[in-house]
C-alpha cells in the first residue's frame, strides 16, 4: 500500500478541460523532495486499476455521459490523465509551488472554483514553455530585461520573434557578480570589510537591474547557473527589486534543477525548464514546464498551452514521470561528479599549464578573487534546503576546501597556443575529439556525460561581438558531467587534455 493516501481527483463539471487542484496540498507538503518525487501524480487511487505507475493515456477524446457531463477530460490537448499527473509531480518538486499556489488562492478568495489546475503547466519544449512565458507577458510592445548571458534560443525568441512580430523590445544586462573590479583577489579583509564591500556590491547590482527597467517592462529574466560561463546571479536580490516595481520574475532554473534550487522560494513569481535537460536526465525526451504560484498568471499560461496546442505528447509525459522520481539521486551524482571534474581541473589542470579559468559555481580556489567569493558564497545562499541537507551530510560545507557539490555543469578554458583566441579551437577540437567518455554533443542534464564547444555549437548563432563580451572563444569548453564512475570521468579528461596540449 502507498505510504501516502490521497483521495482521488473529483470529477470537474465545470468546463471540464481543466483540472481543480487535486490532492489535500497540506498533507504532501511535509514530505520530502524524493519522497514527493515518487508519489506525488503516482497515487494508485489516481489510476483505475489502482497501478503504482500512472497510466499512459492515449485517447485524444472522451466520452461524456451527458452533453458537456464528462469526468473531467474532454479533449487531449485540452488535458490529459498522464499530462495531468506529470504537472502535479512537477509542480511539487518546483518549490512545492501547488502549496504556495493554494496559499494565494485562499488570500486571494479565488480556491472555490479554481479551474487552472496544478502550479506546474507542461509543454512540448522549453522552448515552447519560453514562448508562452514571453508571449504571454511581454506582447504588444512590452519591454523584458533579461541577464546577458541567457540561453541563445531565449535571446533568438525575444529579438527575432517577440521583437519582429509583437514589436517586445529586451535589454541586456550583466546581473552577475563577475565585475572588472570584482576579479581581484582581496588579501587580509576583515570579515566587517567583507560585508560592506558586499553589501556596496549588492547596490551596485540591484542600481544596474534598476536603470534598465522601464515604464513598459513587463519581464525580468534570469537565468542562474547562465550559460556557458556558469556565473551566478542573486534571485532574492533581483526579485525584490522585481517585487518593487510589480513585475514578474522570470527565473529559467534548466541549469540547475529542483533538486538543487527552488527559485520560487527566493522570490520568484515564475520558473521555466527545458525538461529536455535534468529533469527528463536521459537524452531521449523533449519537454518543457511553466511553474507559477500566482493564480492570474498561472490561468494566463494554461489558457496558452490549450490555444497554441503546444503540449507534449502522453509518452513523453509519462517518461518525464519515470525519470523524475531519480532527479533526487541522479542530482547527488551528478554533483559529485561534476566537483571531482572540476577539483582535479582547479588543482592539477591549471597549475601543469592545460587549462585556464575554471567555472564550478561551489568550486573553492586556494586562492580566491572577489568575485569567486561572491560566487561561491551564492551558489551555498541558492542551495534548496533539501540539497543543503543532503551536502552537509555528506561533509561538505560552504567554506569546505576544493568546494562542495553544485550541480552537473562545468566549464574551462584550454590553454591553446594562442591565448584568449577568439576563433583558434584547434586545441580545443583536439581535445573534445580525444574524449572517450564524453560524448561530443549539444545539450545537457542526461546520465551520460557530454562536451562541447559553445563557440561552434551551442552559441555558434550569436553574434561575435556578443560572444566575445561573454568570453565565449575558441578555447572554452562546456562539460556535462554525467553520474558515470567519477575515476574514470576524470582519467578521460586527463588523458585528451595533455593528448590536446602536448602534441
Ligand atoms: N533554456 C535553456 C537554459 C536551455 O539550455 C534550453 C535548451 O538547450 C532551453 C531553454 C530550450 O529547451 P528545449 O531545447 O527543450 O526547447
Amino acid at each position: 500500500m502507498s505510504p501516502v493516501q490521497i483521495p482521488p481527483t473529483p470529477p470537474n463539471g465545470l468546463n471540464g478541460h481543466v483540472q481543480p487542484l487535486t490532492a489535500p496540498v497540506s498533507s504532501i507538503n511535509s514530505l520530502s523532495f524524493s519522497t514527493r518525487a515518487l508519489h506525488i501524480g503516482s497515487e494508485p487511487s489516481l489510476s483505475a486499476s489502482n497501478g503504482v505507475v500512472p497510466e499512459l493515456s492515449l485517447s485524444t477524446t472522451y466520452q461524456q455521459s451527458k452533453v458537456g457531463q464528462h469526468r473531467g477530460y474532454e479533449y487531449s490537448r485540452s488535458d490529459n490523465p498522464t499530462r495531468r499527473a506529470l504537472e502535479r509531480q512537477l509542480a511539487s518538486l518546483e518549490g512545492n509551488a501547488d502549496r504556495l499556489l493554494e496559499e494565494n488562492l485562499v488570500a486571494e478568495g479565488l480556491n472555490e472554483g479554481w479551474e487552472a489546475g496544478s502550479a506546474a503547466v507542461a509543454f512540448a519544449s522549453g522552448s515552447a514553455a519560453t514562448a508562452t512565458v514571453i508571449s504571454g507577458l511581454a506582447s504588444r510592445g512590452g519591454h523584458i530585461v533579461s541577464v546577458g548571458d541567457v540561453y541563445g534560443g531565449t535571446s533568438r525568441y525575444m529579438l527575432k520573434v517577440a521583437q519582429e512580430l509583437q514589436g517586445t523590445t529586451t535589454s541586456f544586462v550583466d546581473l552577475s557578480y563577475q565585475l572588472d573590479q570584482a576579479r581581484q583577489v582581496l588579501k587580509g579583509e576583515t570579515e566587517e570589510q567583507k560585508r560592506e564591500q558586499d553589501e556596496r556590491d549588492d547596490e551596485e547590482l540591484s542600481e544596474r537591474l534598476e536603470g534598465a527597467i522601464r515604464e513598459d517592462t513587463k519581464v525580468i529574466w534570469v537565468e542562474t547557473p547562465t550559460n556557458p560561463m556558469l556565473s551566478l546571479v542573486p534571485i532574492a536580490l533581483i526579485a525584490r527589486v522585481a517585487k518593487k516595481h510589480g513585475i514578474p520574475l522570470v527565473v529559467d532554473n534548466t541549469f540547475s534543477n529542483p533538486y538543487y534550487q527552488n527559485p520560487l522560494t527566493l522570490g520568484a513569481s515564475v520558473v521555466v525548464h527545458s525538461a529536455t535537460k535534468y529533469l527528463g536526465g536521459h537524452s531521449d525526451v523533449l519537454g518543457g514546464v511553466i511553474v507559477t504560484p500566482i493564480p492570474s498568471l498561472l490561468s494566463r499560461f494554461r489558457f496558452l498551452q490549450n490555444a497554441n496546442g503546444n503540449v507534449p505528447s502522453p509518452f513523453d509525459c509519462w517518461l518525464l514521470i519515470r525519470s523524475l522520481k531519480t532527479l533526487t539521486i541522479r542530482s547527488r551524482e551528478h554533483g559529485l561528479n561534476a566537483l571531482r571534474v572540476a577539483r582535479w581541473l582547479q588543482e592539477v589542470g591549471v597549475p601543469a599549464g592545460l587549462v585556464r579559468d575554471v567555472r564550478y559555481p561551489g568550486l573553492k580556489r586556494a586562492i580566491e578573487s572577489k568575485g569567486e567569493r561572491r560566487e561561491r558564497e551564492l551558489a551555498w545562499e541558492q542551495l534548496s534546503a533539501e540539497a543543503k541537507k543532503w551536502i552537509v551530510k555528506q561533509g561538505f560545507s560552504a567554506e569546505s576546501e576544493g568546494g562542495f557539490p553544485s550541480g552537473g555543469m562545468v566549464s574551462f578554458h584550454i590553454l591553446s597556443e594562442e591565448e584568449g583566441s577568439q576563433t583558434n579551437s584547434a586545441a580545443a577540437e583536439r581535445f573534445l575529439e580525444g574524449l572517450e567518455l564524453f560524448a561530443l554533443a549539444e545539450s545537457l542534464g542526461g546520465v551520460e556525460s557530454l562536451a562541447e564547444l559553445p563557440l561552434k555549437m551551442t552559441h555558434g548563432g550569436v553574434a561575435p561581438e556578443r560572444r566575445a563580451q561573454l568570453g565565449i572563444n575558441g578555447e572554452l569548453i562546456r562539460l556535462s558531467v554525467g553520474i558515470e564512475d567519477g575515476d574514470d570521468l576524470v582519467a578521460d579528461v586527463e588523458r585528451s587534455l595533455r593528448a590536446a596540449i602536448e602534441l
